[in-house]
């Protein structure tokens, strides 16, 4: 489960190096890392992107071993890049396909028509597909058919996949393209509508219903099952001759020209693994690729979770859920990543007191764990992501997803500190504080503490969040349906929020002083009250999860604070402010609302869950969203990043054995996407 950064950070990251063991045989100066100051973190700017790279500190200390493994866990992260496309949407590889060749063919770059198709094909790259990484939204092209059927006409016919002409992918993708009624929405979630017919994703074959999806997986479940395997997590469901049934993600069926080269590099990988857990994880992980048995998969997950030792880890595979409009199949996504030494400090003093926290919830004590399990915590350096981490990432992790696992063998989560030392850099003097924030009192607590609550708000919701509180016996884990993510997300969000207020948290020396923590409530408040809105198109609603959830905690507080006026938004010279004039206040009612998402959660109250989500997460304040998108025009701020990877070589001495590894920061957006293009398009080659 993952958490996106919104917060604006202020101050600097603090991350000291670690005191790793000195590597052997390599020459560092191949590894070495930027500084902080030298390194330039801006690559692209375009549409509502910006672009950045991160640095990977620290990889010069990872041994010659370590290496070898990283970069084979990179490859593999690399290698399944197509498949996330074709998850999204049914017509997107061919669509990427067809505009790398205009772009990369087209002699007259200077062009309007070239340009607009330029930014349409940026867009892709970061959204894996046609719909808005973050609304869903399909995007709208600002070139003209008339120019773009020309420019597909002139490509060479050898650049489309075996069996294809220019005149059938014209007619497939031009309607695609330009009709806005055609795959509008990437994942529609309008209750009353069937969210599988009317959603673009390509989790569904042809013709099958919400109805019958649901049907078909409540007729898998047993709800008797103790140990319930994630039903659908890797499998599309098609309807044949009538009937709905799985094809499964798998060497040998859907997707197998790229999982053969996950499995191909993941056996690499398993060959140099740091010691004999890790190598269990990577062979448990090649066998589930290989079979597709979802027993399997939470025999590596448990398997997973259990290594804490290594010094690097990675996800690789189908994951999360939230691309699916009924929460069932996993998109595939990548990350390969090592331990952050000094900083894991912190989350080890959560971690130890995972209990304390739990005890001293606001939650109804039937829906507390009395016993918190194995919460592992770490904050990690990512040094590659791939699939749906790529190009716009999470900035911590936290799995498995699955509920029995979390409750009998716990959860590893993850702070990736190099992401977020990248994004506070990013926004340093863009004069979004001076616009948004109400005076000098709160933008002082926010660039003295910004950065550091950040950091801390997101260790919390991924340590504790997710891994608090419990199911009641026999509540079905998918009772919220399409709104378990949102509900989850509130969930482990509020629980970081209420916790980060308690005055342990400065006893344990997680916070310097008793008002650090404001920071982080009023850069939050603002954020889902206002600032987050610069993400939506005026007259759209909330669609995504971890929106929705910041903008009901943030509402709810907000409507409950009318009498008290713990927190309120004010005018002055025409703009509005979030003022919060009482934060302890403010704290009481986080944990008013965490009682009650957590007694929804706990009892499977689905009824409770939707009308929360649906009065408070989903509809936006016309007038108030207007003046924010005005505010943020003038400023020129990009509301979203992504980032490029580094490159990395691998060398290789006569004997063909592994002898060091190169990185290098300064490839281009558009060069490592036509790269990984030329390099890792497995999939392109059989478009129907
Ligand atoms: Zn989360």
């Amino acid at each position: 489960m993952k958490k996106l950064l919104l917060a604006s950070m202020t101050a600097l990251s603090l991350v000291a190096c670690g005191n790793k063991e000195k590597p052997v045989e390599t020459s560092s100066s191949d590894l070495q890392t930027p500084t902080i100051e030298e390194f330039d973190y801006l690559v692209d700017r375009f549409a509502d992107l910006q672009i950045l790279r991160y640095r990977v500190p620290d990889i010069d200390q990872l041994s010659l071993q370590q290496q070898e493994l990283l970069y084979y866990l990179s490859e593999a992260s690399l290698v399944g890049r197509d498949i996330l496309y074709d998850q999204n949407g049914c017509h997107n590889l061919i669509i990427r396909t067809v505009l790398e060749a205009i772009y990369t063919s087209n002699t007259d770059k200077e062009n309007d028509n070239f340009k607009a198709m330029e930014t349409y094909l940026k867009r892709v790259w970061v959204s894996n597909g046609i719909h808005h990484h973050y609304s869903g939204d399909k995007f709208t092209p600002e070139f003209s058919q008339e120019w773009f059927v020309q420019q597909v006409n002139a490509l060479d016919a050898s650049i489309l996949p075996e069996g294809r002409t220019i005149e059938d992918v014209l007619e497939e993708i031009v309607p695609v393209i330009f009709d806005p009624t055609v795959d509008a929405k990437h994942m529609n979630q309008t209750a009353g509508e069937d969210l599988i017919l009317t959603s673009a994703s390509n989790y569904y074959g042809e013709g099958v219903t919400q109805a019958e999806a649901e049907a078909y997986y409540n007729n898998l479940k047993d709800l008797t099952d103790e140990e319930p395997v994630s039903y659908g997590l890797n499998a599309k469901l098609i309807k044949e001759d009538g009937v709905v049934k799985e094809q499964v993600y798998k060497v040998g069926g859907l997707y197998t020209e790229a999982l053969e080269k996950v499995v191909y590099w993941l056996e690499k990988a398993a060959k140099v693994a740091e010691n004999d857990q890790q190598r269990a994880v990577i062979n448990k992980l090649i066998e589930f690729n290989k079979t597709g048995v979802l027993k399997t998969f939470d025999e590596y997950a448990i398997l997973w979770v259990n290594d804490t030792a290594s010094h690097i880890d990675f996800v690789n595979g189908f994951t999360e859920t939230y691309g699916d409009p009924l929460g069932m199949t996993a998109s595939w996504e990548s990350m390969v990543n090592f331990k952050n030494t000094e900083a894991t400090k912190r989350t080890k003093i959560i971690s130890d007191n995972a209990q304390y926290f739990e005890d001293a919830s606001p939650v109804d004590s039937r829906f507390k764990k009395e016993k918190v399990k194995g919460v592992t915590a770490k904050v990690i350096t990512a040094a590659i992501i791939g699939g749906d981490c790529y190009p716009t990432t999470p900035i911590g992790i936290n799995l498995p997803n699955s509920n029995w696992i979390r409750a009998a063998h716990g959860s590893k989560s993850v702070t990736i500190e190099n992401f977020t030392e990248a994004y506070d850099r990013a926004q340093q003097g863009n004069g979004f504080a001076e616009e948004f924030v109400w005076s000098d009192v709160e933008r002082d607590l926010m660039s003295q503490y910004g950065f550091m609550t950040d950091n801390l708000h997101t260790d919390l919701h991924e340590c504790l969040g997710h891994g608090s509180g419990k199911l009641l016996p026999g509540v079905d884990p998918d009772a919220m349906r399409s709104y378990s993510s949102v509900i989850e997300e509130t969930r482990a969000d509020l629980f970081g929020l209420y916790h980060m207020g308690d005055p342990k948290v400065v006893e344990l020396g997680l916070l310097p002083n008793a008002d650090a923590y404001k920071a982080q409530y009023y850069s939050y408040f603002m954020n889902g009250l206002m600032t987050q809105l610069k993400r939506i198109h005026l007259g759209d609603n909330v669609e995504e999860a971890h929106m929705r959830n910041r903008q009901l905690i943030t509402r709810w507080v907000l409507e409950k604070s009318k009498d008290d006026k713990a927190v309120e938004l004010k005018k002055r010279d025409g703009k509005t402010y979030v003022v919060i004039n009482d934060y302890n206040l403010v704290r009481t009612h986080l944990g008013e609302l965490l009682a009650e998402i957590q007694r929804i959660k706990s009892t499977g109250d689905y009824e409770a869950g939707k009308n929360i989500v649906e009065n408070y997460a989903v509809k936006v304040d016309p007038t108030l969203h207007k003046e924010v998108l005005e505010r943020f025009n003038k400023l020129n701020i990009a509301p979203y990043f992504g980032f490029v990877n580094p490159v990395y070589t691998a060398t290789f001495n006569d004997k063909g054995e592994f002898a060091g590894l190169k990185i290098d920061y300064t490839e281009g957006y558009a060069e490592q996407h036509l790269r990984y293009s030329r390099d890792y398009s497995l999939l392109t080659k059989k478009e129907k």
